[in-house]
């Protein structure tokens, strides 16, 4: 088998770094997904059976439908635990950096992160900064679990990962790859997804634990959402959607809820863009979608201090939620007269 996201000499300097038991720690980016997730508590569950200590810390809690995960009551959140998240990062001789590039990507641990001697990059998104002592960067990969299973399979690892770990690493597959139907979604996805299947992972259940956890709340905000907050500009292949506080108070709003609303707006024939823009207390984040050649993370870092991936990216900004929606109006021509369908 072919692994495309493991570079042999990385590979080799990671394998000696791992020869003998190490302290550990793995952190992920702010608001961690499935993939943040899938890829950290794999990785640690790997790490642990090969006799290091390994300590997943986490910038904030993830939301509910991922914290059936294996592994999960074990990863330290810095929004929980403070002084014990803090402190694992301090504490570690080697800091895995999981599905991330960009330093402030770990909100209030960046400081610790930068203080951290000794760190390994394991990414898929767009424009990596040099963040790592060792990196492994592919932005074709589906997913930085996909890469960590590559990796781990490049060091001979490969049969470290038990059913705890598959799961994990299968989830994090799952999402990033919206289910196999990303353009991201290549051969080798499928025979490392059918190689997790076959370690143990329980398919149905996991899609399940993923899909099928919606609280009566988040169904009807998705669809106060569809009637009365959805703008499409047909003459622009753009649909908007934007949620202000109080619309997410009046429906109970948990973290997580609007996970997925973007891509209802992509759903729409011809819709080739779709924009989330959600009011946060502090400021409003947002979420893009886009059909095709049309990318978007370079528009985000540019304009809304973000990024991602060409098809999928997010970014923030301080202006009002009217204010934003107003500013990606305005900047929205420009965009679609830069990618003609
Ligand atoms: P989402 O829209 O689901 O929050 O994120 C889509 C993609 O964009 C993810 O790969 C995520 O990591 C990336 N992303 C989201 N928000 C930001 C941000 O504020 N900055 C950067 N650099 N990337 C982001
Ligand atoms: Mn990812």
């Amino acid at each position: 088998m072919r692994f495309p996201s493991a570079p042999g000499q990385q590979v080799g300097e990671l394998k000696a770094l791992l020869d003998q038991p190490r302290r550990i720690a793995i952190v992920t980016h702010y608001n961690p997904d499935g993939d943040a997730m899938g890829s950290s508590l794999g990785l640690m569950h790997v790490l642990k059976g090969l006799g290091h200590s390994a300590q997943v810390v986490l910038p904030n809690t993830p939301p509910a439908f991922l914290r059936w995960m294996p592994g999960f009551d074990q990863a330290l959140a810095l929004d929980k635990q403070k002084e014990r998240t803090l402190g694992a990062i301090a504490e570690c001789e080697l800091l895995f950096c999981l599905d991330f590039n960009q330093t402030d990507r770990v909100g209030s641990l960046e400081v610790a992160l930068k203080a951290a001697p000794l760190k390994v990059l394991i990414d898929h998104h767009q424009e990596p900064g040099a963040i790592a002592t060792i990196q492994f960067s592919d932005t074709a990969a589906c997913s930085t679990s996909q890469m960590v299973f590559d990796i781990l399979s490049a060091m001979g690892h490969v049969d470290h990962i038990g059913v705890e770990a598959a799961t994990c690493l299968y989830t994090g597959i799952v999402t990033d790859s919206g289910s196999f139907r990303f353009s991201s979604t290549t051969p080798h996805t499928m025979r490392v997804a059918a190689d997790l299947m076959e370690r143990g992972v329980a398919v149905a259940r996991v899609h399940e634990a993923i899909t099928d956890d919606n609280s009566l709340e988040r169904l009807k905000l998705l669809g106060f959402t569809l009637n009365e907050r959805l703008t499409v500009l047909p003459e622009l292949d753009t649909a908007i959607i934007s949620l202000s506080r109080a619309d997410l108070a009046r429906f109970d709003f948990q973290p997580g809820d609007t996970e997925g609303f973007v891509n209802y707006g992509l759903s729409i024939r011809g819709i080739r863009l779709a924009a989330l823009f959600i009011e946060r207390p502090d400021l409003v984040k947002m979420s893009l979608r886009s059909k095709g050649e049309l990318a978007v993370d370079r528009f985000m870092k540019e304009h809304f201090n973000g990024g991602g991936h060409r098809n999928a990216a997010g970014g923030h900004t301080t202006a009002s939620l009217v204010a934003a929606v107003e500013r990606f109006r305005s900047l929205l021509p420009t965009l679609i007269a830069d990618h003609p369908a």
